[in-house]
């Protein structure tokens, strides 16, 4: 059996980008830029007022002048060019985005100003450039806006946005299937029979997938068959770079993914991981026609389920769609009750976690079984504590993987 450390090394030396592809801004939130993109033109375009008011020649506001009295010489929505150059005296009614015509250096605020018969009277002496946004001083022309691998989010559009940009490179997204294996399940809705449960894992790899930036590209239940599996993990390996399988992969007598990985070549790169839950886990490398693909044989419980995907699945996703923030993100907490465990795996145990003055504090949840499916909901993060230990006290500080489920 591997250690936790080792198996998520073989994992993530596997994920390679896929490709990359060109898409409109309107399609690529969530995606991961493959490209740099400088600014072609420099933000704001042009020397703009950022007020409602009057644009003016700072020099006809001093204090010897008071209260100065301009002579009104035109009017300036946002969206218009003024072409002619403000001489001494004269004030240009702006909004706020107008261009501040040439010759002007300051914008009186309408708050600030009194406008009658054609003058605006100022009341106080203002700095050259006060209200003024100068051309480019938010973004130089040439400046980088997007690296490539970060996830373009709100802010990041927006920026290719102002600048103009209408398209860019992203990689591409993983497509994954789930299959679901297990005679006992049934589908939410339908009315269950004895022996039966509800099958939890569809919904939840669903959900799972969709907040990893994968395409979830078909989910399956499937029977605990030899053929049936085999039939169906050929077809999932058609169409999706990454196989989930939940169920069937322990050491039962219809346990039977790691025979239907085999029958179709798959090589297995490791099988059982020290670590508690999701010890029976599975990983595989196999070929669809010329390109790879990987299935991951997940435990059936719905705990292992979520535990395995945050640990393993959705950085590999992360890395294979070209993200370089894959790893979790791993902060320190000090338990707030003892944990026992039995030495020679690794446990992730569920936490709820508190921050006070900088320090995190880590409740651990009274269930910690695979199977219970109910204290999920308040966990927060997995608190891993080391193969070696049998009993942290109270006040132990421990490594926490917060969790993006
Ligand atoms: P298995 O590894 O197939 O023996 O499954 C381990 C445990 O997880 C069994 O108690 C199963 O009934 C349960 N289980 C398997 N698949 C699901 C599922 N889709 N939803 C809820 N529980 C499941
Ligand atoms: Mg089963």
């Amino acid at each position: 059996m591997i250690s936790y450390e080792e198996a998520r090394r073989l994992v993530m030396e596997q994920a390679k980008i896929i490709g990359r592809e060109k898409v409109s801004l309107e399609n690529a939130s969530g995606r991961v830029a493959a490209e740099e993109i400088r600014s072609k033109i420099q933000v704001p375009p042009f020397r703009n007022s950022a007020v409602d008011g009057y644009a003016v020649r700072s020099e006809d506001t001093k204090a010897e002048n008071f209260p100065a009295r301009l002579k009104l010489l035109a009017e300036q929505p946002a969206g218009e060019y003024f072409r002619k150059v403000l001489k001494p005296g004269q004030a240009v009614k702006v909004m706020t985005g107008a261009p501040v015509p040439a010759g002007a250096d300051a914008v009186v605020p309408v708050e600030e100003a009194k406008e009658q018969n054609g003058f605006v009277s100022v009341s106080r002496a203002f700095r050259p450039g006060e209200n003024v946004r100068e051309a480019g001083e938010d973004l130089a022309a040439g400046q980088v806006i997007i690296r490539p691998g970060i996830v373009l989010k709100a802010p990041h559009l927006g920026l290719l946005a102002a600048c103009g940009a209408a398209r860019i490179i992203v990689y591409k997204r993983p497509r994954v299937a789930a299959l679901i294996t297990g005679n006992e399940l049934c589908k939410p809705g339908e009315r269950l029979r004895p022996g039966k449960i509800y099958d939890a894992n569809s919904t939840i790899l669903r959900a799972l997938v969709e907040s990893s930036g994968a395409e979830l590209v078909s989910i399956k239940q499937v029977k605990d068959d030899l053929d049936a599996l085999v039939r169906a993990l050929k077809a999932a390996m058609k169409r999706a770079d990454v196989v989930l399988t939940s169920g069937g992969v322990s050491v039962g007598d219809y346990d039977l993914v790691k025979e239907a990985a085999r029958k179709l070549g798959a090589r297995e790169i490791f099988w059982q991981v020290a670590q508690k839950p999701a010890k029976p886990l599975a990983f595989y490398r196999a070929k669809a026609g010329r390109r790879p693909a990987w299935i991951f044989g997940l435990p059936g419980n719905p705990g292992a389920v979520m535990i395995s995907f945050e640990e393993y699945v959705r950085p590999f996703i992360k890395k294979l769609s070209g993200r370089r923030d894959f790893w979790p993100r791993e902060i320190e907490a000090v338990l707030t009750s003892a944990v026992k465990k039995k030495r020679g795996r690794l446990n992730f145990i569920r936490v709820r976690l508190e921050e006070t003055q900088g320090v995190w504090k880590a409740f651990p949840a009274d269930r910690q079984e695979s199977g219970i499916i109910s204290t999920l909901t308040e966990t927060d993060g997995l608190a891993l504590v080391p193969a070696e230990a049998d009993f942290l006290p109270e006040g132990t500080k421990v490594k926490v993987h917060p969790v993006e489920w």
